[in-house]
């Protein structure tokens, strides 16, 4: 395993660009510990689904403050980063189509995201963390040591995110996942708090037609250069 310093690593990007899968192989690479800000979003919509908060998709914001404030929420991840919460694994119920279309909303709160934050802050103070999200390059971790912004062609990524779901056992019309790409990116982009922006200092990476292989092999190259480590 190649040896790298204590940094924390920063990967944001637009919807189904896989960050998810490249931030986990860069921490089995590494030995750095994976963290999914995108399923903490999700935990919180499968609560407001799941506590009748969201009501003809308007969401009680001061229900959702009242829960977080004073009951919290205690998202962790086990086993390879299965969501949890508590000791009730959500990780199927989080990835559906009807958590994918509340979750931009639920995100865009200040207070939801200050509840993220919060808990990311902690889990970064450690080090050797590989994140990956829509804003924490920019705003989370604005100093992380080492930025990437992943890209990829809508139609890749909607072919991406079809593919997953239909493993899964769920067979959603590719329109409609492509329309839930497009809205939740539309949603991240323009929210007030913390929009998915690219850091001006983000290396970015356009996967629309690398393997996963391929991709490592830049992240390799990148951090390698980057820390000046010769094998
Ligand atoms: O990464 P994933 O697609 O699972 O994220 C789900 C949603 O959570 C995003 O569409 C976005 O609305 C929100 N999110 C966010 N900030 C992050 C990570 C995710 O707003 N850092």
């Amino acid at each position: 395993m190649t040896k790298i310093p204590d940094i924390i690593i920063a990967i944001d990007g637009y919807s189904a660009t896989g960050k998810s899968t490249l931030a986990k192989s860069i921490a089995r690479q590494f030995g750095f510990t994976y963290l999914d800000s995108g399923a903490m979003y999700r935990a919180i919509t499968l609560l407001c689904l799941e506590r009748d908060l969201i009501k003809e998709g308007v969401i009680d914001e001061a229900a959702l403050r009242h829960i977080l404030a004073t009951e919290g929420l205690d998202i962790n991840f086990r086993e390879e980063s299965r969501t949890y919460v508590a000791d009730r694994c959500i990780e199927r119920e989080i990835r559906s189509m009807e958590v994918s279309s509340f979750v931009s909303p639920v995100a865009a709160l200040a207070f939801v995201r200050a509840f993220v934050d919060d808990k990311l802050h902690d889990a970064g103070r450690r080090g050797r963390v590989v994140m990956d999200g829509r804003d924490i390059g920019t705003a989370v971790f604005p100093d992380a040591q080492l930025k990437i912004f992943v890209t990829a062609s809508p139609q890749v990524r909607a072919q991406r995110r079809f593919d997953e779901l239909k493993a899964k056992g769920q067979e959603i019309p590719m329109e409609e996942v492509l329309a839930n790409l497009k809205e939740r990116d539309y949603i991240d982009s323009h929210r007030e708090t913390n929009p998915l922006r690219q850091a001006v200092d983000a290396f970015v990476l356009d996967n629309s037609s690398l393997t996963m292989e391929e991709e490592l092999v830049w992240v390799q190259g990148l951090i390698q250069g980057r820390f000046q480590i010769y094998q």
